[in-house]
């Protein structure tokens, strides 16, 4: 296909585009051709207006009232919000701190469920504050980290494993996950698994009832356009969650907060995954950005992903040269996340280059160049521009 018919291709896939109408919901400025949402989703209307609204009218005029009138209930609601994208029942996910320190405490209460157990087992390859934060878990319990990568966690776990972690969409490849393979084997041996959604959520369904997910974590700033720095997640299932205690006991976990007993007392729900005290106006810009969702279909979600990144693998191998750019993301769309790697020698120069001129990826060391395709905002063809560019390097 020539590029000619590639940009006429591309009209007529935008043209039938179930999902094309959420572009209008983004801030995207028009010189900028965005490509880098699985790292930072953009600004949506509805968070600009609800971060004014919540500075003029709940903060500056409600002041402390806003707390009673809305503010503590925001973990709890901005989690419901959450859970249908991932597959979760209601009161079972929670928005919270960040995906590392959510990633502690679901470990550390994994690992507490499992005693007498001596090894975690991760993904080698995993983001390294994943490999970090199960480390620290580890030399805490005075346990033996066993790091592999991917294809050999199964054959990794045994009756000596607490937990296993892995993020179902690798960060740099978006190889997807055996999620059924590693989860059964993990249950199998009497373990627990942890599933990092930081890749997942709002771009690729899961399902972590169905899927029988002890606990999960990820990310509200990526796909979920939540804003930077804006809170992580947790779920964890309700089979569980009356024996799950975490390691950072504060009071917004109690019981009952506002009693202001000497004593903790966890509470019953998912809310005795909480530590201290929310950030409203990050939560406030991600529940804004979380209404885009509403009413749409994972499954179309994933469609449109599916579309824009095989139309970006068919131009690639068409139009670049193999020589000096190697696609690093698996061929099959069903392997497959939201973003495509690119490997380029010098693509770290190439991305700084691109950036200057308004078309926004990012860089992997050594040597990967990575395009977010983020089925809410980006056409079919953005994709055909950015071949356009790159083939002209
Ligand atoms: C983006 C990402 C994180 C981010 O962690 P923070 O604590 O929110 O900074 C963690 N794990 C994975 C796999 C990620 O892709």
């Amino acid at each position: 296909m020539s590029l000619d018919a590639a940009f006429s291709r591309a009209a007529e896939l935008d043209a039938q585009d179930s999902l094309a109408h959420l572009r209008q919901h983004f801030d995207i400025p028009d010189d900028v051709l965005y490509f880098d949402g699985n790292s930072l989703g953009p600004l949506t209307f509805r968070s600009r207006e609800v971060l004014h609204r919540t500075i003029e009218f709940e903060w500056r005029e409600r002041l402390i009232r806003s707390w009673n009138e809305d503010w503590l209930e925001m973990p709890a609601r901005v989690g419901n919000k959450i859970a249908p994208l991932i597959g979760a029942a209601p009161d079972t996910v929670i928005a919270c701190d960040n995906t590392s320190i959510n990633l502690h405490k679901a470990l550390m209460a994994a690992v507490a469920l499992r005693p007498g157990r001596t090894e975690i087992v991760v993904d080698i390859n995993n983001f390294p504050t994943d490999i970090y934060i199960a480390q620290s878990v580890a030399s805490q319990y005075n346990l033996q980290l066993v790091a592999v990568p991917a294809n050999e966690i199964v054959s990794a776990i045994s009756e000596r494993t607490a937990v296993v972690t892995a993020t179902h969409v690798d960060y740099r490849s978006a190889r997807i996950l055996d999620v059924a393979g590693i989860t059964t084997a993990t249950h199998r041996n009497g373990a627990l698994m942890v599933w990092d959604l930081a890749h997942t959520a709002g771009a690729v369904p899961f399902d972590v009832s169905a899927l029988d997910i002890d606990f999960a974590v990820g990310c509200g700033y990526k796909y979920l356009n939540g804003g930077p720095g804006a809170p992580a997640f947790i779920y964890v299932a309700p089979r569980l969650l009356a024996e799950s205690s975490q390691p950072l006991q504060g009071w917004w976990g109690h019981s009952e907060p506002f009693a202001f007993e000497v004593s903790y007392r966890p509470a019953e729900g998912i809310s005795r995954f909480l530590t201290g005290t929310a950030n409203v106006l990050s939560m406030k810009s991600l529940e804004a950005a979380l209404e885009v969702f509403s009413g749409i279909e994972m499954a179309a979600v994933r469609a449109k992903s599916v579309s824009l990144t095989s139309l970006f693998i068919d131009l690639a191998q068409a139009h670049l040269n193999p020589e000096m750019f190697t696609i690093q993301s698996p061929l099959a769309a069903e392997e497959r996340g939201s973003h495509v790697a690119l490997g380029f020698a010098d693509g770290r120069t190439l991305v700084d280059a691109m950036a200057t001129e308004g078309i926004v990826a990012d860089f992997r060391p050594p040597d990967l160049m990575r395009f977010g395709f983020a089925p809410l905002y980006n056409t079919h063809a953005d994709v055909v521009r950015l071949i356009n560019r790159l083939a002209s390097h």
